[in-house]
């Protein structure tokens, strides 16, 4: 697991193992390494273990939060070959639509990918950061470990939520329920490290930039640094130490690693089918501040992308806080003079416009609206506010 959103759904249980909530032992032995093909005995405790999470899996398969994307799909197994050109006929990768930056791997092959992280990944070798490292848990048999250890402190905390977890899954699969199982592979700071090292190596073989890796732990740091909700320092997340150590760790072994390709080009062509939709699922958090630095960041990218620039409009508009009218009103005008902005832009402008008793602006931005997407699903309800406000 590369980290855990403070504010999931599931609240403090979907932890992660670099905070050392699970309190795990640090003199653990280490498992043997994966191999190709590997199976457990099915009368070991590694063999009751996959039984549980081949059980997930089947969850997970046809959890109605699973992304099925073709495209997607094969794109993200590809970078599971390239990463792992020894083990990755024994993984399979799923992507769920859920806002949370975060991946998670289960001992038996079995990773899960959060379009949250998909969102946050500036570059394809960002994205291969994260599943490297989720690699690095697989080979290591973390989880294992991690069983074993939650075993001897005779933790059966986590046994029981995971099988009450899997008696919640149900044919639908659950959201909460499956980032629940999710969580509960936590390892300690030891297993994030060596699963970070192991990643880092993976990236730099398959000829991705090794930087890339520490990015992505400064930018989740900027955006809980701007989250005004954070938690104490002590707990939880707030720039927890852990962080910026694995940052840091991260940034100085990449260093040492020259070269690779970033693939900024060949994630922007996959990201942008399916980013309007992530930054929706990503406004529904209400988490403001920090979608702001994400918009930013992005916008740093690519100025001119007016889809971006009405995104953050959007932001403005919906935490409506002092100022915010304004500001999302000049945001949209400005998203409209770009590229590539959605007709959305100006039914949002509209709204504005018709809240600040400018109902000439208002119509004629609705009429717009409705000229540029004359199947909208709101149609009729922008036709009756025309007629009406004649
Ligand atoms: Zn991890």
């Amino acid at each position: 697991m590369i980290a855990p959103h403070r504010r999931s759904v599931l609240g403090g249980l979907c932890s992660c193992g670099l905070l050392g909530l699970g309190g795990c032992v640090t003199n653990m032995a280490n498992e043997a390494p994966m191999t190709a093909g590997y199976r457990p005995q099915s009368d070991t405790d590694e063999g009751g273990l996959w039984y549980i999470v081949d059980r997930v899996e089947r969850n997970v398969e046809r959890s109605r939060y699973r992304v099925r994307d073709p495209d997607w799909n094969t794109y993200l197994t590809d970078i599971v070959r390239r990463l792992s050109p020894d083990l990755h006929a024994d993984m399979r990768v799923y992507l769920l639509r859920a806002p949370y930056f975060n991946a998670s791997m289960a001992p038996n092959g079995m990773m899960q990918v959060n379009s949250g992280l998909l969102l946050r990944a500036k570059d394809e070798a960002q994205l291969a950061a994260v599943i490297g490292h989720e690699i690095g848990h697989y080979t290591q048999k973390h989880g294992l470990a991690r069983m074993r250890d939650a075993k001897a402190r005779a933790d059966v905390g986590i046994f029981l939520s995971m099988g009450l977890a899997l008696a919640g899954v149900g044919a639908a699969g659950d959201l909460a329920n499956l980032l629940l199982i999710a969580g509960q592979y936590s390892y300690s700071r030891e297993h994030e490290r060596e699963a970070d090292e192991i990643g880092l190596q993976r990236m730099a073989a398959a000829g991705y930039r090794p930087m890339a890796a520490s990015e992505v732990w400064q930018q989740l740091i900027e955006e809980d640094e701007a989250d005004p909700n954070r938690q104490s320092p002590s707990v939880l997340f707030a720039t927890h130490p852990a962080q910026q150590e694995r940052m840091e760790t991260l940034k100085g072994r990449a260093q040492q690693i020259s070269g690779g390709d970033r693939h900024a080009d060949r994630y922007r062509t996959h990201i942008s089918k399916i980013r309007a939709l992530l930054l929706e699922d990503e406004l529904r958090l209400r988490q403001y501040d920090r979608s702001l630095v994400l918009l930013r960041r992005l916008q740093a990218e690519t100025p001119e992308d007016g889809e971006l620039i009405y995104f953050e409009g959007e932001v403005y508009r919906l935490r409506d806080g002092d100022g915010d009218r304004r500001l999302a009103r000049e945001t949209y005008e400005k998203a409209l003079a770009a590229g590539g902005c959605p007709p959305e832009a100006w039914r949002a402008l509209g709204q504005i416009q018709r809240k600040d008793s400018q109902h000439d602006a208002a119509r004629g931005s609705f009429r717009r609206y409705l000229e540029l997407k004359p199947e909208a699903d709101d149609r009729m309800i922008i036709k009756s506010y025309l007629e009406r406000s004649v």
